[in-house]
């Protein structure tokens, strides 16, 4: 056994960041595992947990779910298409529950504290240094392990800001329009009680409030406390030296859409089963390391695509990008894209197949 050659502060595996991403490595591993991050689980919500419902349903956190929404509107200046969700029903869920559900899942132990970097092999922290063979970067798009010079926010960063509002149900709702946000889009994303408001610039422009102010004003609503952080728009190194990288770490945010919870959970699972392997000792780290890149790999065409049609959303008028997605939701375009779209990521065991 590993732990048994190793001083007592050392672990087999060290995961980083207790989110989405982290929650899904650590819920797959047994052993000595720790799980760091600088904040309780579940206290600081960066997201409008707008998802697919299988997703929490997979995870056995559907008590997490808030809403549960069979359509999506995309609204522009000239026209509003309506997309008909019912065959893959999105939700917007609750960040605490939905984590702190991940979290009765995981035998790892949990310690808060901050982590500042990776020095000859051991996890430097507020608390002290760990070191573990094994270590996973889930800390969001800071990179804290696996970063480096080129993270500057805005070089391949999309920023988004959102409020709490009193709104009542008017639907899950994308608003592409150039005089709220030029280079972005804006959501409306019913919670069950009220709405979460938001803007994300694909520029990784920061300064949002202003604009969102403007559109509460136009709803006649007040805004409730803001959150908001930076997400990446392209994919990452998934590994860098001997340490996996996962969800926002590795830049697996889908761009366009910026839906990051499922990509977070579905290669946080991927990369938590094969470190499982190789605890196991049937994997070498090597042999680890290679397979997980080869996962993320095998998602590079879509990934691109996306990042094609976020490009679009961003560089063309709106009203040709609106006609795009009208035509993508008729029928029999919907057909050949929406159940690859809105089925990436399940797992192969709940009766879909992985997109890929
Ligand atoms: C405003 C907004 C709305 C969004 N809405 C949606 C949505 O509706 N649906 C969707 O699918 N995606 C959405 N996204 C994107 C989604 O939130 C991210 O892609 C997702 O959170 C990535 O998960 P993660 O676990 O990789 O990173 P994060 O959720 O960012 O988690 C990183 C974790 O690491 C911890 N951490 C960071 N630094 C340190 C450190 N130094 N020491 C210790 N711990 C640390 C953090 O505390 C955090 O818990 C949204 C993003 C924003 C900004």
């Amino acid at each position: 056994m590993l732990c048994e050659r190793m001083p007592a502060r050392d672990y087999d595996a060290i995961v980083v960041g207790a989110s989405f991403a982290g929650l899904a490595v650590a819920r797959e591993l047994r052993g000595n595992v720790l799980l760091l991050d600088r904040n309780e689980v579940g206290a600081v919500q960066t997201s409008a947990c707008g998802t697919p419902l299988w997703v929490p349903e997979s995870l056995g956190v559907a008590s997490s779910v808030l809403q549960v929404h069979d359509r999506l509107m995309i609204r522009t200046p000239t026209r509003t298409v309506c997309y008909d969700l019912s065959s893959v029903p999105f939700c917007t869920f609750d960040y605490r529950a939905f984590c702190q559900g991940l979290l009765a899942q995981c035998g790892a132990r949990f310690l808060r504290t901050s982590v500042s970097g990776i020095e000859d092999g051991a996890v430097v922290t507020a608390e002290g240094r760990f070191t573990a063979p094994i270590v996973v970067d889930a800390s969001g798009w800071r990179r804290i392990l696996t970063g480096g010079s080129l993270d500057q926010p805005g070089a391949r960063h999309s920023f988004g800001l959102e409020t709490h509002t009193e709104l009542r149900d008017e639907g899950l709702t994308f608003l592409l329009d150039r005089r709220l946000i030029p280079q972005g889009l804006g959501w409306i994303f019913p919670v069950g009680r009220g709405s979460l408001i938001g803007l994300g610039s694909y520029v990784g422009r920061s300064k949002l409030n202003p604009a969102i102010e403007g559109l509460l004003r136009e709803h006649g609503i007040a805004s409730g406390s803001y959150h908001g952080t930076y997400f990446p728009h392209r994919l990452l190194p998934p590994t860098v030296d001997r340490v996996f990288a996962v969800g926002d770490a590795a830049g697996q945010c889908l761009p366009l859409t910026a839906e990051g919870i499922r990509p977070a959970v579905f290669f946080g699972g991927e990369c938590g089963r094969i470190v499982q392997q190789i605890l196991d000792g049937a994997l070498s780290l090597e042999t680890g390391l290679e397979r997980y890149r080869r996962v993320v790999a095998a998602y590079h065409r879509p990934y691109r695509l996306l990042q094609f049609a976020q490009w679009m959303a961003a560089s063309t008028p709106t009203r040709w990008f609106a006609m795009v997605t009208q035509v993508a939701a008729m029928r029999p375009f919907r057909a050949g894209w929406w159940p690859r779209y809105g089925w990436f990521g399940r797992p192969p065991h709940s009766g879909a197949v992985v997109a890929a």
